[in-house]
């Protein structure tokens, strides 16, 4: 393997409003992103604009010149588990949406959180409307050359179908193991989800847990948060690395884990303009191990 491959490019989630390349493109040289994840729709709510062509084709071209890996991040909403069929409808079109809006402006993946049977009763059917609604989305996306859809699992409570890494496994399992489908590892979620990454050795522990579940090459994406709560307590509150409960030592086994070499690596954290994301990519950067042979050791 070398240097190259295994290099995570670090940077974060970026704001698009007064358009794609027009906002995205300054922010990421801002904030020194090397890989950049956006909204095609309002984060918290159903309606699926069409996209403005000339901003997609700017934001296509100005990513590809500067090398920057694209993924979107699908409105939170989407949840294929459901109990309301019209939410599961609604969820499906809105994976389809961002897939064809990933298409336009040249994205690796659409990203998605795995969802919520909400009801107790409503766990078995979940998986199977999981099954139902991606596989279709999978395949058609594998027809075209991608994106890929990425699950994400979440912080866990109100009966989720997937917050412990384990819990990946059937819901890979529910479409057969799709190709197309990878996944979205965010280390705020598995702490909330009882992960202990803070011990020594816990995110180490976490990912090799994940890989035995998912198998190698099925992550690939990183959403690296630290965490304003306490492990296990199912909140979803991303704080700045290393200002959190999670703390820097993790995020140092985590970007020397070697699940994550060549995977893109990005923050969802509290920031003002660019100035804490700009902080956070600097951060993990730092602790990302260097080439073997090249360079002097991290001070
Ligand atoms: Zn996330």
């Amino acid at each position: 393997m070398n240097a190259r491959s295994e290099r995570r490019r670090v940077g974060s989630h970026t704001p698009t409003s007064g358009g794609l390349a027009r906002a995205a493109l300054p922010y990421a040289e801002a904030a020194a992103s090397e890989v950049v994840q956006v909204y095609v729709s309002n984060s918290r709510g159903w309606a699926l604009p069409a996209g403005d062509p000339a901003q997609d084709a700017l934001f296509r071209d100005g990513c590809g010149e500067r090398g920057l890996p694209v993924f979107i991040h699908a409105s939170l909403l989407v949840n294929l588990g459901s109990p309301t069929p019209a939410t599961v409808t609604r969820s499906a079109e809105t994976l389809a949406h961002a897939l064809r809006r990933g298409r336009a402006i040249g994205a690796e993946g659409v990203v998605f959180h795995a969802g919520s049977a909400v009801d107790a009763g409503h766990a078995e059917a979940a998986l199977r409307q999981v099954r139902e609604s991606l596989l279709p989305l999978l395949d058609e996306t594998a027809a075209v050359g991608g994106p890929m859809l990425l699950v994400e699992p979440s912080a866990g409570g109100g009966r989720s179908l997937a917050s412990r890494v384990e819990h990946l496994g059937p819901y890979l399992d529910a479409v057969d193991r799709h190709p197309m489908l990878g996944v979205c590892f965010d280390t705020c979620h598995a702490w909330a989800a009882g992960h202990d990454l803070a011990a020594e050795g816990g995110m180490t522990a976490t990912l090799d847990t994940l890989v035995a579940t998912v198998g190698a090459d099925r992550l690939r994406l990183v959403h690296a948060n630290d965490s304003k709560d306490l492990c296990g307590s199912t909140r979803d509150r991303h704080e700045n690395i290393g200002k959190g409960s999670i703390g820097e030592p993790a995020f140092a086994e985590l970007m020397r884990h070697p699940a994550t070499a060549g995977v893109p690596v990005l923050v969802e954290t509290p920031t003002e303009k660019h100035v804490g994301h700009a902080a956070d990519i600097a951060a993990l950067k730092r602790l990302h191990p260097r080439p073997a042979g090249r360079g002097r050791p991290a001070s």
